[in-house]
């Protein structure tokens, strides 16, 4: 028996401002729809256009000097329209120069001299760092070019360089870990990126502003990388790419098991316990080889365990590996969690298949897991639960910021969020996990909701379109970037449908792979796809200082839902209404009951006299203050 009927009431003005009917877009954006680049259906534009590199690198850990000394031929093809009148270089390295800007913390032992570029030659000059007009802001160098480099032509730049490596333990994404274990990311000179979005006076297009002081992950074109690593005897190594060089680095044992693990579900021990003291490679220069990825690492360890396995994907097999200190307590069931990961993601959520030939999972870090194209390089620390999330939440990456070329510098939450949002999928549908649960009768994984609210009422909460690089506050970041974006995203899919909104999200992966996607560019795709115009939710949700407040009230025979203060949140409503006769009933309205700006809504009730109480599900639902969520009649 239905028991109430909703009432719909609209009983404000409707606010076009905030939470209107148009995209709260930034003027690079509208500058960037006005010269063709991008457009407001989401697609990149007819004149969308971007950079690409060649890189050729030879690089050598020396592990007694604790050095990385590299060589490196560039071949930078400039696609774009505009003649180049300066090439921007990062030397991430440089964080750890003394007196560097950093926003993490360092140890003192770890503070080094900076990268040391002894060769710069472009185009066949010899470049002096004491030129006069050289510029380096943070970790970026800007040359200037003697010729302007027109589109459609490349330019040839070549370095060498070392720098010393950070030994000292502390939560970094690279460096010496435990017991020679090395990982080697952020290590050579790389080129920056020119787009059609940044805009540094004096630099047009080039991302020289935003320079790496620890936080911030990636921004880079698709490149491709040749690179020879060379190495101590005895040390193996796992990186971005395929290995080139097999034969001259392995003996036949190591390749019959690798043979096996590649055509087989099971996990095959590559190197057991019992092989740690048998010297089974017969090289130590490791040749490797990827294209079209945005970036290259490699760890490489002397005494590391090995497990490999491969997973069906789109008729082929993705090669899935670990390496693994022998006495990591986690890591025996890491393959296991690896292999599921990417059978799920390919065919679950996102539902695309995993974009590479390889996945590898490196036990270095302290602290949490990085990601970077093909490989991770993750703790060994905390409980299951948290090797799962971070097994899968690392690997994830490889479709956002890998396949998709998000601006984490301006838009962490996108890759962070989208990936996090997948992750929360995969424990819930394999495991029956929440990761930030307590949520009793839950019947889907949203402790996020909790954390949320806890966090959303603090100084730590912003607008999440705001820039990445200016929210540097290391404690909040994890907040900002990981927990706040999935929210939305929750509470969208449920509003639209998963399986719709899985078709959306998958439309935007395919649009923009190998490509990079503002916001504005996911958010039109979305309402292209899905045929409606959700800018009010848009611009609630990321544009604005929102937070979740809906109270009830009763007058006379209604109730009234309420968003309280101007600034609260689009949100479902669930009411739960108790009568005196032991009768109770529910009523749900979707999130888009507010999107023509209503401030609150009337439902009438059929039985008042009866009534025992209301409430609002703060359960299921965000909410900052659950003090205005009940009543109840005495
Ligand atoms: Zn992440």
């Amino acid at each position: 028996m239905k028991r109430l009927i909703i009432l719909l009431a609209i009983s404000c003005p409707i606010s076009l401002t905030a939470q209107g009917s148009e995209l709260c877009e930034t003027v690079n954006f509208q500058n960037a729809v006005k010269n063709g680049t991008r457009s407001r259906d989401g697609k990149p534009g007819p004149k969308y256009r971007q950079n690409r590199a060649d890189y050729n690198i030879t690089v050598r850990l020396d592990t007694a000097s604790k050095r990385i000394h590299g060589k490196e031929s560039i071949t930078y093809h400039n696609q774009c329209a505009d003649p180049l009148t300066n090439i921007v270089l990062r030397l991430y390295q440089d964080r750890y120069k003394k007196g560097a800007v950093r926003d993490t913390e360092v140890r003192p032992g770890n503070i080094h001299e900076g990268m040391h570029l002894d060769t710069i030659i472009i185009d066949e000059t010899g470049i002096s760092l004491e030129g006069y007009r050289i510029m380096t802001n943070g970790t970026n160098l800007s040359i200037p070019l003697k010729h302007p480099l027109p589109p459609n032509r490349t330019l040839d730049v070549y370095c060498e360089w070392s720098y010393e490596i950070p030994m000292e333990p502390e939560f970094r994404r690279t460096g010496y870990y435990r017991d020679k274990a090395w990982f080697i990311g952020y290590f050579y000179p790389q080129i920056a990126v020119y787009d059609d979005m940044e805009y540094a006076p004096s630099m047009k297009g080039w991302d020289y502003l935003l320079f790496h002081t620890g936080l911030q992950e990636f921004y880079n074109d698709f490149n491709n990388y040749e690179v020879c690593i060379e190495v101590p005897e005895g040390f193996y190594v796992w990186a971005t790419g395929n290995l080139t060089n097999e034969k001259q680095v392995y003996t036949s044992s190591i390749l019959e098991r690798l043979e096996k693990a590649r055509t087989t579900d099971e996990t095959v021990k590559i190197i057991s316990k019992d092989d740690l003291p048998k010297d089974l490679l017969a090289g130590n220069k490791w040749k490797f080889k990827a294209n079209g990825v945005p970036d290259f690492a490699f760890g490489t360890a002397n005494h590391y365990l090995w497990d490999g396995s491969s997973v069906m994907v789109d008729n082929r097999r993705v090669f899935v590996d670990v390496a693994y200190h022998p006495d990591a307590e986690f890591y025996p069931r890491v393959i296991d969690i690896a292999r599921k990961t990417v059978k799920y993601t390919s065919e679950e959520f996102p539902g695309i298949p995993y974009p590479y030939p390889s996945s590898t999972t490196f036990n270095g870090m302290w602290g949490g897991g990085m990601e970077f194209p093909m490989i991770a390089n993750n703790c060994d620390e905390g409980d299951t639960i948290f090797m799962i999330l971070m097994t899968f939440h690392e690997i994830c990456h490889n479709y956002h910021p890998f396949m998709t070329g998000i601006n984490e510098k301006r838009y962490h939450f996108m890759d962070e969020g989208l990936t996090q949002l997948a992750t929360i999928h995969f424990l819930w549908d394999q495991y029956k996990l929440d990761f930030y649960a307590n949520s009793k009768g839950s019947e889907r994984a949203n402790g996020i909701f909790k954390v949320y609210n806890h966090f959303c009422i603090s100084t730590q909460d912003n607008c999440s379109l705001y820039n990445a690089y200016a929210q540097n506050d290391d404690n909040n970041v994890y907040y900002q970037y990981v927990v706040k974006p999935v929210v939305p995203l929750m509470l969208f899919a449920e509003m639209v449908g998963e399986e719709k909104f899985l078709y959306a999200y998958q439309e935007f992966v395919r649009r923009w792979e190998g490509k990079h996607p503002t916001p504005f560019d996911l958010f039109y795709t979305m309402n292209d796809v899905l045929g409606e115009n959700f800018n009010w939710f848009w611009n609630a949700w990321y544009m604005d200082f929102g937070y979740p407040d809906m109270g009830i009230e009763l007058e006379g025979n209604h109730i009234i839902v309420k968003r309280i203060g101007a600034r609260a949140l689009p949100l479902p409503v669930s009411l739960t209404i108790e009568y005196n006769d032991g009768t109770s009933s529910t009523i749900s309205e979707p999130m888009d009951i507010w999107k023509n700006g209503a401030r609150r809504i009337t439902i009438e009730i059929e039985n008042p006299d009866g009534l025992k109480s209301v409430s609002l599900d703060v359960i299921n639902v965000p909410d900052i203050d659950h003090s205005n969520n009940y009543i109840g009649i005495n």
